[in-house]
Formats: structure tokens, sequence, C-alpha cells
């Protein structure tokens, strides 16, 4: 969307190049600073002076493969789905609805898309891999969250639109955790900075996590 052409309009003008389809399939730090192997149509091995690892849910499993990083400095992580369901029908809503939120996060809210259709959630289950299917049988829990701030709502009018998976750094039943930037005095590797539990509101933060990663690398 708009942001996200923004901001590669920013780093391509910067003398950035951006390459997709070129997973990370391992990486290593030695003396010689950060070597990354990429897969995808044109494999090669890349060697940078500094790495950003910020690749969401596949940050934790990148480094807990990397070799030389102390694997004692990684969190554990959890995966926490969420559904949404659009609704085929008219609402009263021309702003987004947020319900107070419970201990698990923000609650199922309102959200209108650039058409005004209103699209709810997300909820959130605990998955052990993540997947994006979104079952039917989750609309009674969507009506009864969403009838408690829209008791109007005709559930027979919501249907499954799409999943997210969140890595996530508490479990069922932990305490929220925050975003985890991890730097050089943190493992002890010189210009590499990984960033765990990259959640909501990540995108929302994007700018202000952008600085916080430049103090990072820049303090060494
Ligand atoms: C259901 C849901 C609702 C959300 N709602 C909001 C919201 O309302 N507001 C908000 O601010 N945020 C929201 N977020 C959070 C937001 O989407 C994230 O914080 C943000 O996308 C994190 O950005 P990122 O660049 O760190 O990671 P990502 O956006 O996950 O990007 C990581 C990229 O790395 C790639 N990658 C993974 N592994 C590798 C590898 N080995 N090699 C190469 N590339 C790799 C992935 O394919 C992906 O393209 C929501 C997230 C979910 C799941």
């Amino acid at each position: 969307h708009a942001l996200m052409q923004s901001l590669l309009a920013d780093f391509t003008a910067a003398g950035g190049v951006l390459v997709c389809r070129a997973p990370v399939t391992a990486a290593l730090t030695d003396e010689q600073g950060h070597r990354l192997t990429l897969g995808g149509e044109s494999p090669c091995v890349l060697c940078a002076p500094e790495v950003v690892n910020a690749a969401g849910l596949g940050a934790l499993p990148l480094a807990s493969q990397w070799v030389n990083l102390p694997q004692e400095t990684l969190p554990r992580g959890y995966y926490g789905k969420g559904h949404y369901f659009t609704y085929n029908g008219r609402h009263p809503f021309k702003r987004l609805i947020y319900p107070l939120p419970d201990a698990a996060g923000l609650g199922i809210h309102l959200t209108l898309d650039l058409a005004g259709q209103a699209r709810f959630g997300p909820d959130l289950e605990w998955v052990q891999q993540p997947d994006y299917q979104v079952a039917e049988s989750l609309r009674g829990n969507f009506a009864l969250a969403i009838q408690r701030w829209w008791p109007g709502l005709d559930p027979a009018r919501l249907a499954p639109a799409y999943a997210g998976v969140r890595p996530k750094l508490h479990g069922p039943g932990e305490g929220v955790a925050d975003f985890m930037l991890q730097g050089p005095r943190d493992h002890g590797l010189e210009g590499l900075v990984q960033l765990f539990g990259m959640e909501s509101p990540g995108l929302t933060a994007s700018l202000a996590v952008a600085e916080a990663v430049l103090g990072l690398l820049e303090s060494g």
C-alpha cells in the first residue's frame, strides 16, 4: 500500500536495492563479517558488515541456526494466529471501533476497507505452526464478541476473510511482551541487529523502530 511504496521509494533513492523471492537459508558471522546464503532463482552468498534480521515470523528460526550467534541470547517464540471476517451488508459505522482491550490483546475490533466494507478481527488462537485457514466455525465466537458493542449485527452476514500470524514472545496466560531489539551489546556480534516479536503495532511503529535499529548499529 501507499506507506510501503513511499518507504520503498525513499530506500531506492538512497541507493537501496530490493530483491524479492530470495530466502536466506543460512547465516554465519566470523572475523570477515556476516555471510548470508540465499536461495531462490539466483542462489548466492552475500557478505555484509551490517545485517538487520527483520524477517518477522522467520526472524527467530533464522537466528536459531545462525552460526556463531550465542543461542542463549534468543527468546522463546510463539505463534499467535488472528482471523478476520468481513461483513456482507449495511452497517452504521463511519469510524474504526476498538472495544476495551482484554488480557490477550486488543480484542475483535472493526476496521473499514477503502471501499467502506466492514471487517472484524483479529481474534487470537495459539498455534504450533503458521497456517492461514479461517474456519467457518469461528463465526459464532465472532458474533458474540461483536454483539457486545453492536447488538444489531446479523451473524449470517459474517464471512471468513483471511488470517495473519503474529510472532509473539509471550505464550498463553503470560504477560504481554514488548518488541525485542537485540544489538551487539546483547549478543556480542558487531554490526548485527535482530528484531524479535515484531507484532502489532510494528507497522505503526516502523519508523521509530528503524531509528532504534540505527542507534544499536551506531552504538556498537
Ligand atoms: C493479524 C495481524 C494484525 C496486525 N495488525 C496491526 C495493526 O493494526 N497495526 C500495526 O501497526 N501492526 C499490525 N500488525 C503487525 C504488523 O503486521 C507487523 O508488526 C509488521 O508487519 C512487522 O514488520 P516486519 O518487517 O518486522 O516483518 P514482516 O512484515 O513479517 O516482514 C518480514 C519479511 O521477511 C520475510 N522473510 C521471512 N523469513 C525470511 C528468510 N529466511 N529470508 C528472507 N526473507 C524472509 C517474510 O517473507 C516477510 O516478507 C498485525 C499483524 C497481524 C499478524
